[in-house]
């Protein structure tokens, strides 16, 4: 396995009146495992679904109801871990966490504690080639989601929807290695690359598969010491994330200048206002009332179970990138977009397999990607297969077309369909090599043009003029080389 050497970067800084500070956070990842059915319950987790279609009589927590372990979702769990080169604790135990919410019929949430089902492991998050901040994970429980409340939809009532009840959530806490506003953006963008590779979590933030609890404090700049934490609740933006998370760092800073403290709460951000407001003093351990679940059995995983999922994982994007950028010459940057989604690195490797490994690059991204992007349409929906942009790559490789004609290949080939090849022997577009034909247009254009002749056997450099001219009378078709030489042999000029 190789692996890309890399530097940390410099935290954020951010000046205040009177010196200045450094930015610390830590983030609590809440990420809805990709599973049809919920984590203690039969019931689907189609996202969209009728409001209140996919609830079961556990769902809605009706009496007698017994809870029974999804396995599908442990596993899931396990595959993240393993994905954030976590330990695998075989042994976690499920835990009710009491509390009342309209929304949560039971009256608690089944989650773990003391001992959840992932321990410490870590994630690399890229900040630019060659520069990554390692941030360690402390550990990743399972738990129930709660349903919605709506509230909008009536000017007097409330509405409650339990569609989401019970739904597997794998909470990702790290530990308080992050140290800025990108950092904290990437570090999300990473662990949500990870589980898609992974295929534990879709991480659609719009419809709140991932969501963002973002723990922030300030300190001196240079001090060893941790200042008292800010908790900003369920964002599901990374540009929210940002903003909520410098304003905060702000706020702070701003307190603590002014000779006060900071008082340790549960906040929300407005992005209406770009602020964040008090939500409630922070809640302790035990005003949950936690205990074990005593409809629960201790969790315990096969040690076999946690060898299959290990070897079945994929290559992880850290790794895809590292070898990337050895096996076809790319830069680090180039491997970076390349490996941000798994169809885009696939993509990538069918076009470069067997060519130059820069020019599929280039034309995968610049190319492609880049018109796919102006019609917002991933690799998925591509109308250019790899097939079809290899086949534009090896006309231009054996000299067939020029780059330039190869450009308006790809764009009918994107619009209109077809074998490439076909398409440029049908409409004539084979770049005309040979130097009988192109001598003859030279000609023509320095006999029409006698006195721009003269002025370039005097100055060289004006050469080039009847180079685009020669190139424009053949349709862009010669070769621009042999005109070049052509054009330099007739006028007699170096
Ligand atoms: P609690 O049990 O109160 O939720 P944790 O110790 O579990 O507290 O920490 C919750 C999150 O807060 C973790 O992601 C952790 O990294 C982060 N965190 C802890 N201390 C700080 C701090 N001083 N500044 C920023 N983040 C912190
Ligand atoms: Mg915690």
């Amino acid at each position: 396995m190789t692996e890309l050497s890399y530097r940390e970067p410099e935290p954020k800084i951010i000046a205040g009146v009177k010196g200045d500070w450094e930015i610390v956070i830590g983030m609590e990842v809440h990420a809805q495992v990709q599973a049809k059915s919920k984590l203690f319950s039969g019931a689907s987790t189609q996202f969209g679904a009728e409001p209140n279609t996919n609830v079961s009589l556990v769902d809605a927590a009706m009496p007698g109801m017994l809870p029974v372990i999804n396995a599908f979702c442990v596993e899931q769990a396990v595959r993240t871990g393993l994905g954030l080169k976590a330990a695998i604790n075989l042994r976690s135990v499920f835990d009710r966490k009491n509390y009342f919410y309209p929304d949560l019929p039971q009256g608690y949430q089944i989650s773990q504690y003391k001992h959840p089902v992932v321990g410490e492991g870590e994630v690399l998050v890229d900040m630019a080639p060659g520069v990554a901040r390692k941030v360690r994970i402390e550990r990743i429980h399972l738990e129930q989601d709660a349903g919605k409340s709506v509230h909008d939809m009536d000017p007097a009532m409330s509405f409650v929807d339990l569609n989401r009840t019970g739904c597997a959530l794998m909470e990702i806490v790290s530990m308080p290695d992050i140290r800025g506003p990108e950092e904290a953006a990437e570090y999300v963008r990473k662990l949500r690359q990870i589980m898609r590779y992974l295929g534990t979590c879709d991480g659609n933030m719009q419809e709140g598969s991932l969501r963002a609890d973002v723990n922030v404090s300030v300190r001196p700049k240079g001090s060893r010491e941790f200042g008292t934490r800010c908790e900003i609740k369920n964002m599901n933006s990374m540009r929210f994330i940002q903003q909520a998370i410098d304003y905060e760092a702000r706020r702070q800073i701003a307190i603590l200048e002014d000779g006060g403290t900071v008082v340790q709460e549960t906040r929300l951000y407005d992005p209406n206002r770009g602020e964040t407001r008090s939500m409630r003093s922070k809640e302790e351990a035990h005003d949950y009332r936690y205990f074990p679940d005593p409809d629960l059995l201790p969790l315990e995983i096969e040690p076999a179970l946690v060898e299959r999922v290990r070897d079945s994982l994929p290559e992880l994007p850290d790794e895809k990138k590292a070898r990337l950028v050895t096996a076809y010459g790319i830069t680090e940057y180039d491997a970076a977009v390349l490996v941000a989604e798994r169809a885009n690195a696939d993509f990538f490797e069918a076009v470069a397999k067997g060519r130059d490994g820069k020019q599929a690059a280039n034309w995968v991204i610049n190319e492609l990607f880049g018109r796919l992007n102006k019609e917002g349409h991933g690799i998925g929906e591509s109308p250019v297969s790899a097939v079809q942009l290899g086949a534009i790559l090896d006309l231009i490789g054996s000299g067939e077309i020029s780059g330039k004609i190869a450009k308006d290949l790809f764009e009918i080939v994107y619009t209109e369909g077809g074998e490439p090849r076909a398409i440029v022997e049908a409409r004539g577009m084979r770049q005309v090599t040979d130097t009988g034909a192109i001598e003859a247009a030279v000609d023509e254009v320095i006999a029409a043009n006698p006195d721009k002749a003269e002025q370039a056997i005097a100055k060289p450099a004006l050469a080039g003029w009847f180079v685009g001219q020669v190139m424009k009378a053949t349709g862009g078709k010669a070769n621009p080389q042999a005109v070049q030489a052509l054009v330099k042999a007739k006028l007699g000029v170096e």
